[in-house]
């Protein structure tokens, strides 16, 4: 059962905020696929649900100048994957947003939607935070931007003020020859959520490392950049492990235990510096 609600549809920005903002107990639905599951569990219970598929504006896909890339709220994962300019300048992300669901699925599932949901687990969230993506904000009180990094507040928490509808994921222009990764352990081979996940991104140019993980604390986390220049890809990678592990609290829960997580999370990290920058690891 889905519960009664009633239901909108705006074509433009304004009317979506206005409706959101005004009716309290309303959810923003966009694609539904974690919305729906919330419903029918009644773990939700929305008195309205304000549909952003076809607000204007909020399609758009779009490459800046610079190379810097836009991610309209109502943009599927299929319609990234098939964007060739994600796939060439941010493979990290185009590994993540295919690493989710089914082809079915991530018709309707958007980039924006994998953010606002909050899961520890979100796949898009690490991919996100290593490449410094920020979040558009249209709210009552006008537009904001908020860094992905001060995006989470908990699990299935935002910060998002009351009335806020994310607009778009805006990534700021690769750094040159920007390298990224990621890469995710689930129980099962076929569609999952993680158990374990970890983004990294390196620009070789500085030997900057970012590098995030998600599913093995409250929220995605983003550690501090590493320095790589003169050190080895082994090093860097025992380094990188156990900054993650200490940074890590996870829980066990149906996918796995935390024992497991703690586990699998530094051979996560070290393949994906290895992927990076070369030379083996495991
Ligand atoms: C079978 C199945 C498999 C899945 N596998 C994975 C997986 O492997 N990895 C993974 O990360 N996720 C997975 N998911 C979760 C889900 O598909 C993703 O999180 C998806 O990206 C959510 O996007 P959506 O557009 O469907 O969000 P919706 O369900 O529409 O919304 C999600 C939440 O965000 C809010 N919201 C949505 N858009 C906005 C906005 N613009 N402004 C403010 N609030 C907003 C909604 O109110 C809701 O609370 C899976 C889900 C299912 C059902």
């Amino acid at each position: 059962m889905l519960g009664r609600f009633d239901y909108e549809r705006p074509t433009n920005l304004a009317e979506a905020v206005r409706l959101f903002a005004e009716t309290p107990s309303a959810a923003i639905l966009a694609g539904g696929t974690d919305l729906l599951v919330e419903l029918r569990s009644g773990r939700h219970a929305p008195r309205l649900l304000v549909d952003v598929k076809r607000v204007d504006g909020l399609r758009r896909l779009d490459v800046g100048p610079r190379g810097d890339l836009t991610i309209g709220a109502a943009v599927s994962l299929n319609e990234l994957l098939e964007h060739a300019a994600t796939r060439w300048s941010f493979p990290g992300l185009a590994q993540a947003a295919a690493s989710i669901a089914t082809y079915q699925l991530r018709n309707r599932a958007t980039v924006t939607g994998n953010l606002c949901n909050a899961s520890p687990a979100a796949d898009l969230a690490p991919a996100l935070l290593v490449l410094g993506a920020a979040v558009g904000v249209a709210g009552p009180r006008g537009a904001r931007v908020i860094p992905v990094a001060e995006f989470f507040a908990g699990v299935k928490r935002t910060t998002l003020r009351r009335g806020e509808i994310a607009t778009e994921v805006r990534i700021p222009a690769p750094e040159p020859e920007l390298r990224s990764a990621f890469l995710k352990q689930q129980r099962l081979r076929g569609h999952d959520l993680a158990v374990a996940n970890v983004a990294g991104a390196l620009a070789p140019s500085t030997g900057t490392l970012r590098l995030a993980f998600g599913s093995c604390a409250p929220t995605p986390i983003l550690l501090a950049p590493i320095e790589t220049k003169g050190m080895s890809a082994v090093a860097v990678g025992a380094a990188a492990a156990a900054a993650t592990l200490a940074a890590a609290s996870p829980i066990s829960d149906v996918r796995a235990s935390a024992e497991y997580r703690r586990a699998v999370l530094p051979v996560l990290v070290r393949r994906v510096v290895a992927e990076l920058l070369g030379g083996g690891a495991t």
